[in-house]
């Protein structure tokens, strides 16, 4: 029996064959996370995976038998920049092997994957083609958002308050010893603009440097992209001056910069990239802030509060209104998991759903499946066991970056280690609620020093359950 979807999707396929692959449907998955997370590491993970058909036992199309390839093919939008795949793939595989040069902007990239579909139909019409569009940006982007709902009076004050807490003193000071010494009622003058963003720049990229994972908007202060010098990065947060703004004032300057930066940068990011997004993974290092301790964890907390908001959908969010939404997939990732146990996969995942609970509890993603996973885009570390005072531990094996000190130890890049990384806590609850703090053994490892190769002689990177990932954002759409 068949029915008015069935028929579509016959009649859909076969125009798509025939079509030339213009009816060819596309999946536009979105990869973002703070500096850091593992985007570009997930995204040369997850491409290498899919070109070369590596282990991927819980990727339903592979494991069935029914994934047919995959090859890159040409973006069609030739104005945004490629993701450096090549180039990030021979770093990690070099010799000696070493981590790329992670995003610093948008990249997108386009794979085309050929498959047998399970559908009842697909016997007749043959193998079925999916363009997986992926994009890759810098989620400090997203923290724009709600620059959209504020006025420059508004965010002046906002930002000024901020940046004369006693915590942001040090950092904040240049800053605010240049504000000083200029007339906002005064002639707009570049020099004075230019001063005044320079040093804002330098204090919202400090208090970044000195350990706080959240950050405060604009974004691209933090990661201009193509935007590095441009003038519509120059402008800070002023005093609103005493009565009415006069036209030529720096403060008119500074306001009208404001107002391009939110309608020429902040609205095409969401209204181009963000809003045609069809699923998105989020990725976040939760395993770096339990290590730094709970006042990271905090700052993660608040920093994921203010990238979430921007997948609300709805009332919540008017803010997102005038943008179509449609995703309705939402993967977070806490990555890195390979610098922990596999007995500990299970507990940071947990901690990850509920640091994402917290961060999204008034938040509906309306209509939007989400789930939390662990994994590691490349894995770095093997696993093993020590005897210690009569006690079978479980420990990493792995090659420490050069340079690194733990116990008095220091790393040359070379020598392998066998390390215990220490158990993260049963209860993710515990984190919260001001309970001992998580002490792990943190080193940062280099790649994999020695790769298996498949039959096609291409190397085979290793990876923690980067397959049920992948299931989870485009599995159905192969089904
Ligand atoms: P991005 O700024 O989000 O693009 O972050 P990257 O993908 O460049 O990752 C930042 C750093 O985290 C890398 O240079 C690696 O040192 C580390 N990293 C990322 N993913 C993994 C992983 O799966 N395993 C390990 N061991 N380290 C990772």
């Amino acid at each position: 029996p068949t029915t008015l979807t069935d028929e579509l999707g016959i009649a859909l396929s076969n125009l798509a064959d025939s079509a030339t692959g213009v009816l060819t449907p596309t999946l536009r998955l979105g990869v973002t996370g703070l500096s850091r997370a593992g985007k570009t590491i997930f995204i040369t993970a997850l491409v290498h995976n899919l070109l070369t058909q590596g282990r991927l036992p819980g990727f339903a199309p592979l494991a069935d038998g029914r994934f047919i390839g995959a090859r890159l093919a040409e973006y069609p939008d030739a104005t945004i920049p490629r993701f450096a795949y090549e180039q990030h793939l021979a770093t990690l595989t070099g010799t000696p092997p070493a981590w790329p040069e992670g995003t610093r902007r948008i990249s997108q990239l386009r794979l085309v994957l050929k498959f047998q579909s399970a559908k009842w139909w697909a016997g007749m019409t043959g193998p079925a083609t999916l363009n997986l569009d992926i994009v890759d940006y810098p989620g400090e982007w997203l923290l724009d958002l709600p620059l959209l709902g504020l006025s420059f009076a508004e965010w002046s004050a906002e930002a000024l308050d901020r940046a004369r807490l006693p915590g942001h003193a040090t950092e904040a000071a240049d800053f605010l010893r240049t504000l000083e010494g200029v007339d906002v009622s005064g002639d707009a003058s570049d020099v004075d603009a230019e001063r005044l963003a320079s040093t804002f720049t330098t204090y919202l990229r400090r208090s970044r440097e000195h350990g706080a994972l959240s950050t405060l908007p604009p974004g691209r202060f933090l990661l201009p992209g193509d935007l590095e010098g441009s003038p519509a990065l120059t402008f800070a947060p002023l005093p609103r001056p005493a009565g009415a703004t006069r036209n030529g004032s720096l403060y008119a300057m500074l306001e009208g910069r404001f107002e391009a930066y939110k309608a020429q940068v902040v609205r095409p990011f969401f209204r181009d990239h963000f809003a045609r997004l069809d699923r998105q993974v989020v990725l976040v290092d939760t395993l770096r802030a339990l290590n730094a301790g709970p006042e990271a964890v905090n700052d993660l907390e608040t920093a994921l509060t203010a990238v979430l908001a921007c997948f609300r959908q709805g009332e919540a969010n008017p803010l997102l209104r005038p943008f179509s939404r449609r995703i309705d997939r939402i993967l977070f990732a806490a990555t890195k998991a390979d610098h922990v146990h596999h007995t500990s996969h299970d507990r940071l995942q947990a901690i990850l759903n509920r640091l994402v609970a917290n961060a999204s509890k008034r938040a509906r993603f309306a209509g939007a499946a989400t789930r939390s996973l662990a994994i590691a885009g490349i894995r770095a570390t093997s696993e093993g066991t020590i005897r210690e005072h009569g006690e079978t531990l479980p420990t990493l094996v792995g090659t420490p970056v050069e340079g690194q000190t733990l116990d008095g130890a220091i790393y040359d890049g070379r020598t392998e280690i066998a390390l215990f990384p220490g158990d993260l806590p049963e209860r993710p609850d515990s984190l919260f609620e001001g309970g001992e703090p998580v002490s792990l053994n943190f080193l940062r490892f280099t790649p994999p020093q020695k790769l298996d190769r498949n039959a096609a002689g291409d190397p085979v990177l290793p990876h923690i359950r980067l397959d049920q990932a992948m299931d989870f954002l485009i599995g159905d759409w192969m089904a």
